[in-house]
C-alpha cells in the first residue's frame, strides 16, 4: 500500500487561537513594504466584484466567460485551469466563486464537486489541493469556501479541521505557516484565520465565502453573493 502524504501533530502544537500575536505579525508588515508578494488567484474575483459594484458587469461578455469556466469543468466535479486540467482546489474555489457572482450555482455537480473536495481531508484533519499532495492551511480557504458555497461545508470534519489549522500558528512570531513548524507568511495567516470563521469560530468576525470580506461590510454595501444550501 503506497503511503499517504500526511503531516503528524505534535502534541505540543498549539491548540487555543492566539489572535493577538497574530494582529501583531500582520501590523508590522506595515514596516516592510517591499516583503509584499502578489497572488493573481483572487484577481479574476477582484475583477467581477469591481465590475459588480461600479455597475459595469456589461462590458464583460458574461455568457462566454460563464461558458468558458463550465468547458474546464472535470467527470469529477471539480475544475481545472482550462479545458481537459486535473481538478484543483484553487481552480474550484475560483470557479465556484465567478458561478456565484454570476448567479450560475445551479450549473455545477453539487454533490459530485462536494465528494471529490471532502476527500481532501486527511487523517491530520488538514486539506490538500489535490489527491497525492499534502495538508496546506491555505486549502482551508479555497476547500472550505467552495464547500460553502456550494452547501457541503458539514460533509467535512470540522473539529479535527480546526486542529490543524491550530497547529500551523508560530507561538513566538505570530502568523500561520502552511503546515505545522514550517515559516509562516501573510498568505497562509489570512486563510488560516478566514478557515477557522468559516469553520464558526466565535472571536473571529463571519466571513463571506466567495469574496473573502467581513460580512458585515458586505452587508453594509448591500452585497450578498448566492449560496446554495
Ligand atoms: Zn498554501
Amino acid at each position: 500500500i503506497a503511503q499517504l502524504k500526511d503531516v503528524i501533530i505534535k502534541p505540543d502544537a498549539p491548540s487555543s487561537l492566539l489572535l493577538d500575536k497574530h494582529a501583531d505579525y500582520i501590523a508590522a508588515y506595515g514596516s516592510k513594504k517591499d516583503d509584499y508578494v502578489t497572488y493573481l488567484y483572487c484577481f479574476f474575483q477582484l475583477v467581477i466584484f469591481f465590475m459588480i459594484l461600479s455597475g459595469k458587469m456589461d462590458t464583460i461578455n458574461v455568457d462566454k466567460a460563464v461558458e468558458f469556466v463550465l468547458s474546464c469543468m472535470n467527470f469529477d466535479g471539480g475544475f481545472g485551469c482550462r479545458p481537459g486540467s486535473e481538478s484543483h482546489a484553487g481552480q474550484i474555489y475560483c470557479c465556484t466563486g465567478f458561478l456565484s457572482l454570476t448567479g450560475q450555482l445551479h450549473q455545477l455537480n453539487a454533490d459530485l464537486l462536494g465528494w471529490w473536495l471532502c476527500e481532501r481531508q486527511l487523517p491530520s484533519g488538514g486539506l490538500n489541493g489535490r489527491p497525492e499532495k499534502l495538508p496546506d492551511v491555505c486549502y482551508s480557504w479555497w476547500v472550505l469556501a467552495s464547500l460553502k458555497i456550494i452547501g457541503r461545508i458539514h460533509w467535512i470534519d470540522k473539529a479535527k479541521l480546526r486542529r490543524f489549522i491550530l497547529a500551523c500558528q508560530d507561538e513566538e512570531t505570530g502568523g500561520f505557516a502552511d503546515r505545522p513548524g514550517d515559516m509562516v507568511d501573510p498568505f497562509h495567516t489570512l486563510f488560516g484565520v478566514a478557515g477557522l470563521s468559516l469553520l464558526g469560530d466565535e472571536q473571529i468576525k463571519a466571513v463571506n465565502p466567495v469574496l473573502c470580506m467581513p460580512e458585515d461590510v458586505l452587508q453594509r454595501i448591500g452585497l450578498q453573493p448566492d449560496l446554495l444550501s
